[in-house]
């Protein structure tokens, strides 16, 4: 895995992506070369993190990590890989398909807190202005 800094550099900026509070946090290089987690400053959690945020980068190595998509060529059929471009024409796929059966409510989606404000509001107003669907709900909020 390639360098997110030079050992005891500042690191990349980035947030916890655990829950909605967002936590901030920058991503070094340890001892070794591993990607580790150091707090920052930040309203929600004012240079502080829980036990969930300062072992987020351990996902990055873990070595059942999905880095790629997985289909199924009929149901029950074991996983394979396959490219992004045949996954998402399966998502697309699928989406018009229960359309089609359940007209505008046939398609809704749900997020959860760990979206950030601006990603949980895309979400919530990506069944309207993609699907024509008028409705959607997240736990952070509905739009
Ligand atoms: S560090 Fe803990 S409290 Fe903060 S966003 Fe991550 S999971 Fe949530």
């Amino acid at each position: 895995m390639a360098q997110v800094s030079e050992p005891g550099g500042a690191g990349v900026a980035t947030h916890c992506p655990y829950c909605g509070l967002q936590c901030a946090m920058s991503l070094q290089t340890g001892v070794g070369g591993a990607t580790v987690v150091a707090p920052r400053e930040f309203p929600t959690n004012r240079g502080g993190l829980c036990q969930k945020g300062w072992t987020a980068a351990a996902l990055l190595r873990h070595p059942r990590r999905l880095v790629s998509p997985l289909v199924r060529d009929e149901r029950g059929a074991p996983l394979r890989e396959a490219s992004w471009d045949d996954a998402l024409d399966r998502v697309a796929a699928g989406l018009a398909a229960a359309q089609q059966a359940g007209g505008r409510d046939g398609v809704a989606v749900f997020g959860g807190g760990g979206l950030t404000n601006e990603k949980a509001t895309s979400w919530a107003n990506s069944p309207g202005w993609r699907w024509g669907r008028p409705t959607s709900t997240t736990t952070a909020g509905s739009a």
